[in-house]
């Protein structure tokens, strides 16, 4: 079995495509141009990168967004004051603070102060804690992102059994609360999992966002599985892979991701979907209801 290609790009393409068309429509109704606030604090190279990605995506589909950059020194209650202005903004629709942030600031508290209805990452409280009840006011990019790959495969996953290999915040909690709210069964697994092929093996659906280079090897991955893969890991040697035997899993699983051009673009993709919701909702209160149902 050679497995098929699950190419987060050419699907993000796709629905970037679509996100445009909607920007440009809201701007001649409305007059309102979607605009996202990026908060960056320090020279972390791969936030840097991380950012000017989402600069230029917002770009290429009519989003204005603006960088706010903070030295690593920068007091804490700069960065909360300048959450708290944007929060006021009426030009700004989204917020999103880069993580990680330097040591001395307080992560929860910084993303506590954003706007629920400007949190367009997803990972304020009230979003996170809303995923349990479904209803979240804005899902978490990455998992959202997974959840749209295997859509657009056609892969249904009620009554699946899906593991995460990866249980933080950002991704493999809120994955598993979604999947849960489509009716699969989901195991969670992290570092003191003991025995991961023990849960990997029995997995129709295999998510790994651990961040170890060929944590997943042939002999964890059932015949025929879904095989997604969040890592993004850099080799001494400069490569970019992910976290799990590639080339010996796709000998093995139905469909697979690769690394780079899987999960990646799909994750800022739905922060520029999110960003575009949030500027919907800002002139049609009234649809936010109908609008955060599409978004699940
Ligand atoms: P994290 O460090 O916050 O969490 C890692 C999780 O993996 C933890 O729950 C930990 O217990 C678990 N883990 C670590 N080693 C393990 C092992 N040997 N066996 C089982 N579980 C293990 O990381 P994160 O922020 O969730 O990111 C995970 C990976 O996904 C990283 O490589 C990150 O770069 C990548 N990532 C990719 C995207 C994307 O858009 N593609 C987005 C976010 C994160």
């Amino acid at each position: 079995m050679t497995a098929k290609l699950l190419d987060g790009k050419a699907i993000a393409r796709d629905i970037r495509d679509k996100i445009k068309v909607r920007v440009a429509a809201l701007r001649a109704r409305t007059g309102v141009q979607p605009s996202l606030a990026m908060i960056l604090v320090g020279q972390n190279p791969a936030s840097r990168l991380y950012v000017r990605n989402k600069v230029k995506a917002c770009a290429e589909v009519g989003i204005r967004s603006t960088l706010h950059e903070f030295p690593a020194d920068i007091d804490a209650a700069a960065v909360i004051a300048r959450i708290e202005a944007l929060n006021c903004d009426p030009e700004v629709h989204g917020i999103l603070v880069q993580l990680p942030l330097p040591a001395h600031h307080d992560i929860h508290a910084v993303l506590r102060t954003i706007a629920v209805e400007k949190d367009v990452d997803g990972f304020h409280l009230y979003n996170v804690g809303g995923l349990v009840l479904g209803e979240t006011v804005f899902p978490p990019c990455t998992p959202y992102g997974v959840m749209k790959l295997l859509d657009s495969a056609g892969i249904d996953v009620a009554g699946k059994n899906v593991t995460i290999v990866g249980a933080s915040n950002i991704v493999g909690k809120p994955m598993a609360l979604m999947l849960l709210r489509h009716e699969a069964t989901v195991a969670i697994c992290h570092v003191r999992t003991r025995d991961l092929a023990q849960y990997t093996i029995l997995a129709d659906i295999l998510i790994v966002a651990a961040g170890v280079p060929n944590l997943i090897i042939p002999q964890m991955v059932k015949t025929g599985a879904v095989v997604i893969d969040v890592g993004i890991n850099r080799l001494p040697d400069g490569r970019l892979v992910g976290d799990i035997d590639f080339e010996g899993i796709r000998k093995k699983a139905a469909y697979v991701t690769p690394v780079p051009g899987g999960v990646g673009p799909m994750t800022v993709t739905m922060l520029l979907e999110n960003t575009l919701v949030a500027a919907e909702r800002s002139v049609a209160p009234s649809r936010t209801e109908t609008l955060t149902a599409a978004a699940k």
